[in-house]
């Protein structure tokens, strides 16, 4: 008894495995996608805030260069009276210092001339003792972080650069026009970085902290820009694997459905199957019992004919008693030969030799119908196979043909090689295989004859599969057609 399949379940747990994987990795290729675009748009975002960190810086550093050369030391030396002669330093520093002495600029022309064309928003110039004492923006007050961060900037002389934003990044993101001044960056300087000459504490200079700021909303709109640009990226990309992935699990969900009814038909199949080959054992045993008997009571029918004359009443009944015992015997033996296939012998067989012996064995019934039996076989047609099992599928085709012709008509016999097989084409002139009922005639004990048992072309089947062979029914002009391919034993 074979083991009984639990299909259904195996492959319904594996559909669903594959589905939670299709959409565990669909998770997972989104939230990486998603991680990865946060972080380059991060590292572009600190990359833009360093560049313009080192913009301020240099703004800062050549403004202070400008301002100290061309007011504080102007001023410096115009109000104290020094001798520009007494100081150590170089010819062309003194020719500088002399020709700046002179002019006085303006700070206010010294300041517009070097911002002049940038984003610079605000600036104020702070005195060391007093109060602001220059400011490009409308107001002159800080703030008191401002205040504090100059407090800062004063005692480590270290300048300090900070963002400030008027509306979070995540908001920015999702405006669509971002207003100017939204991000600022807004640097303090200590101006004594430049300040060789003078000290602004003992010698009494003015300025010592430069406080600005840069409008760097534009820059921020770039990379908003680039942001969306990366998750546009990410999520068209996204889109397609998801549709790709969805249509890979409907169609795995498909085939695994598939493969699930053909596993239960199989399934049902087997266990009807099982039920049959049950079946067909007992009824093998009984036919297997009653052909002795039948024998016997055909052999007796037929010794008690040849001593009743054939006038008699009681010969007609033997006559009838006789020939039912061999149709019956026939049937038994068909049965018998269809339940409990033989396993084929292998030997080399010549099939012109074995369509020849069915010639000879079945001449009187091909004149006796007024058949013309055709055989085209050029000799060495050699297979490797079971005699007895071949001659009787070439008899019970044959024997099918000429019944079909009836009175008269042709059997053709073509045998030939085609490509490493030996092909074998039974073609009669009779009116060929009814297409109503051609898909049930390989059926077991489907017959079309009232003395027919059903069973000779599943024996010629099963016989033809045992020597991995193939049968082939077809109607033809004018007839049916049997065609029988073997494998060709090789010389
Ligand atoms: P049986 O000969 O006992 O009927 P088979 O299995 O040999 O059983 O044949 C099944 C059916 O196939 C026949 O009843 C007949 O209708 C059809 N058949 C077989 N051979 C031919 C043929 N050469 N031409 C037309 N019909 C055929």
């Amino acid at each position: 008894m074979a083991e009984k399949m639990t299909p259904g379940r195996d492959t319904v747990l594996s559909l669903g495995v594959a589905r939670f994987l299709s959409w565990a990795s669909l998770l997972f290729i989104l939230l990486s996608s998603l991680a990865i675009s946060v972080t380059i748009s991060n590292s572009a975002q600190k990359t833009i805030l360093r560049k313009q960190q080192e913009f301020a810086q240099q703004f800062a550093e050549n403004l202070n260069h400008q301002i100290y050369q061309r007011y504080t030391v102007p001023r410096y030396l115009g109000v104290r009276g020094i001798t520009l002669f007494n100081f150590p330093i170089g010819e062309g520093n003194r020719n500088n210092l002399l020709l700046s002495a002179n002019r006085l600029e303006p700070l206010d022309q010294i300041v517009q001339t070097t911002v002049h064309n940038l984003q610079v928003t605000s600036l104020k110039i702070y005195n060391y003792h007093t109060e602001t004492i220059y400011s490009l923006s409308t107001t002159t007050e800080s703030d008191k972080e401002t205040a504090s961060s100059i407090a800062r900037v004063r005692a480590t002389n270290k300048p300090e650069f900070k963002l400030e934003s008027a509306i979070p990044f995540w908001k920015a993101l999702f405006t669509i026009h971002l207003p100017q001044r939204s991000f600022i960056m807004r640097a303090i300087y200590p101006m004594s970085t430049e300040n060789r000459l003078i000290s602004y504490e003992n010698e009494g200079s003015e300025l010592d902290i430069l406080e600005f700021s840069e409008d760097i909303t534009e820059e921020y709109r770039a990379i908003i820009g680039f942001q969306w640009i990366i998750i546009a990226t990410t999520m068209v990309s996204s889109a397609i694997l998801f549709i790709l992935l969805l249509l890979l699990i409907r169609k795995a969900e498909k085939m695994l459905r598939e493969r699930l009814a053909e596993q239960q038909r199989l399934e049902r199949e087997l266990n009807q199957h099982e039920k049959l080959a049950g079946m067909g054992r007992v009824v093998s045993s009984i036919a297997h019992e009653i052909r002795n008997p039948l024998g016997i009571i055909r052999s007796s029918a037929e010794l008690l004919l040849r001593r009743i004359p054939p006038g008699d009443v009681t010969y007609s009944l033997l006559s009838a008693i006789h020939d039912e015992s061999k149709r019956l015997s026939q049937t038994v033996t068909d049965f018998l030969d269809y339940a409990r296939p033989r396993t084929p012998s292998l030997t080399p067989v010549d099939l012109c030799v074995l369509i020849e012996q069915a010639r000879v064995f079945l001449q009187s019934a091909f004149k006796e119908r007024d058949v013309a039996f055709e055989i085209h076989c050029p000799g060495n047609m050699t297979v490797a196979g079971d005699k007895d099992l071949l001659y009787r599928a070439i008899y019970n085709i044959i024997t099918n043909a000429l019944q079909a012709m009836g009175s008269s008509g042709t059997l053709q016999v073509d045998v030939f090689k085609k490509d490493g097989h030996v092909i074998l084409e039974f073609t009669d002139s009779g009116p060929g295989f009814d297409p109503a009922v051609k898909d049930r005639i390989l059926d077991p004990f489907f017959t079309t004859k009232d003395d027919g048992t059903g069973l000779g072309l599943p024996i010629v089947q099963s016989i033809i599969t045992s020597h991995n062979g193939a049968l082939e029914l077809e109607n033809v002009p004018g007839g049916a057609r049997v065609r029988v391919t073997l494998n060709a034993l090789e010389n």
